[in-house]
């Protein structure tokens, strides 16, 4: 078997600190594999520690004040720069992102080209108002308020949108005048890393983006501590952002968390249902079901229930599961081993209590971590299926009577980040609009899918601190001042 190495060799077992490529400070690298050929490395990142961390924060703090002096038509011309270096590579990140995570290479497509449109929506921020303009009680005098960024913040990013969480975090970032360092994850740094090289290449001044591979535990942790980062942005895992959370705020930082999602789609019998089937599908088995928006549950009203159930299963009959390198396939491997058996782990445990499997549920591939679109049916409101996050290809049917169970059930959990509801009815839509447990609610679209100019982010436990993206980016990233004029 070839074993070719993907990474550029100026990423190659470097961070981007300073403006520079640099080896850790101890020097030490890890492997990135295939998931879909787990013996194939793809990448070798720096494992760094504390001293890198501490050399990058040193980095950002340099900058801060000369990049906050610059006016955002300059900045926005340094993230259409960026934007421009990106899309000359827009295959090769797609390509190394399906390498070393398992997307399907048509999702990653879409994933770069999502990551363009953010930074090019943030490169026109100068045309927007940024602040409020009020008279004075007592005098004639103004009253003014103005946006001022924090000055260092940090970027923690999951593994599943290696290009477009980056992009998501330091576009806005940098827009409001923010230097940062960002860390991606373990075990898929080379997205970002493409976006560092972007940066690079747009002639950003050195210090502004530092970008930090290594554990979560280290370069992670000493990110949150570190005194002069002002704000933690972070998606990940409920488990870690709760931790990024309470270890950030009592030092007084400012702190963004997107994090998992238990998303229902409810799909009523008045829906168009070949709409509403490859909405379920896509929804819940696109990118492997390793979306946070990805649809967990599936509640269909009882007069559809056994057509609907009927078409869904043809569907993921005809599903193309195998190599994400294939432009075809809709259905990739998991990103690693471990999340692999955390899948299987979790498909036994809905047969223990009492689910149904009716489609899936085992191995795909000899060689690959690919799970078989799998379907679960009877399983019960309290079960583990119908509460936790399973991150992978696996959903749940369930049927309902009226729109008040339905929506009694789809909020029953947790979560809050994205919901979805198929109908021709508007009244039906517009309940669900106002009640749905969800920081993102779609009528007749599936639950995954998120515009660049438009906030974006979960309630309940799915989420914490202002959103992200659109007019709302500007919450997390700037301080409000406000200032009193006197002639
Ligand atoms: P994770 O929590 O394991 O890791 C996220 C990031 O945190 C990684 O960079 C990791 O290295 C870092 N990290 C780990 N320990 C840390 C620590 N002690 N201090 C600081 N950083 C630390 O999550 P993951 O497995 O990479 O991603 C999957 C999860 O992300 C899922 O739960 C998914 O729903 C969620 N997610 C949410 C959104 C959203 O916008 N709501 C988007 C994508 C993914």
């Amino acid at each position: 078997m070839s074993h070719v190495m993907r990474s550029p060799a100026c990423f190659t077992g470097r961070n981007y600190v300073g403006g520079g490529w640099r080896p850790s400070g101890c020097g030490e690298t890890y492997t990135t594999y295939d998931p879909m050929h787990p013996a194939r490395p793809v990448s070798v990142a720096a494992s760094s520690t504390e001293v890198d961390v501490e050399a990058a924060v040193a980095s950002a703090a340099a900058a801060a004040p000369g990049w906050a002096a610059l006016s955002t038509a300059r900045r926005g011309v340094y993230l259409t720069k960026a934007a421009d270096a990106l899309e000359s590579r827009a295959e090769d990140v797609a390509r190394d992102m399906t390498a070393e995570m398992g997307k399907p290479i048509r999702d990653a497509r879409v994933e770069v080209a999502g990551a363009l449109q953010i930074l090019r929506y943030a490169a026109h921020e100068v045309f927007w108002a940024r602040g409020e303009h009020y008279e004075q009680l007592a005098t004639n005098g103004r009253i003014l308020t103005r946006r001022r960024p924090l000055g260092v913040v940090a970027l923690i990013t999951p593994w599943n949108f290696p290009c477009l969480i980056p992009v998501r975090k330091l576009a806005p970032a940098l827009i409001y005048g923010n230097t940062a360092v960002l860390k991606p994850a373990h075990d898929a740094p080379l997205g970002g890393l493409h976006v560092a090289a972007a940066f690079a290449d747009a002639g950003l001044p050195p210090g502004v983006l530092n970008f930090v591979t290594g554990s979560g535990s280290t370069v992670g942790s000493a990110l949150v501590r570190d005194p002069r980062i002002r704000g933690v942005s972070f998606t990940g895992s409920v488990a870690t952002g709760c931790w990024v959370r309470d270890t950030a705020t009592p030092l007084g930082k400012r702190v963004q968390l997107e994090l998992g999602g238990q998303n229902p789609l409810v799909v009523m019998a008045d829906a168009d249902l070949e709409l509403a089937v490859e909405a379920a599908f896509a929804g819940a088995y696109g990118s492997a079901g390793q979306k946070c928006t990805s649809t967990r549950r599936i509640y269909v009203q009882d007069t559809a229930y056994t057509v609907f159930r009927r078409k869904l299963l043809e569907r993921i009959q005809r599903s193309i599961v195998g190599d994400p390198a294939d432009p075809d396939v809709e259905v990739g491997p998991l990103v690693s081993e471990s999340q692999f058996e955390e899948i299987m782990a979790a498909i036994d445990r809905g047969r223990q209590e009492g689910g149904t499997i009716v489609a899936g549920g085992s191995r795909a591939d000899e060689e690959g971590y690919v799970v078989a679109p799998t379907l679960f049916e009877g399983v019960r409101d309290d079960a583990y299926l119908s509460r936790r996050e399973v991150f992978g290809p696996v959903a749940s049917l369930y049927r309902f009577d009226t729109l008040d169970e339905a929506l009694e059930r789809a909020n029953a959990v947790e979560f809050g980040l994205s919901a979805s509801i198929f109908t021709s009815s508007l009244s039906a839509a517009t309940r669900f609009e106002r009640e749905a447990q969800a920081g993102v609610i779609h009528v007749n679209s599936q639950t995954p899918g998120a515009e660049v100019h438009v906030p974006f982010g979960g309630i309940d436990s799915s989420g914490f601190g202002p959103h992200e993206q659109g007019r709302a980016a500007i919450e997390f990233f700037t301080d409000v001042v406000t200032v009193y004029i006197d002639t």
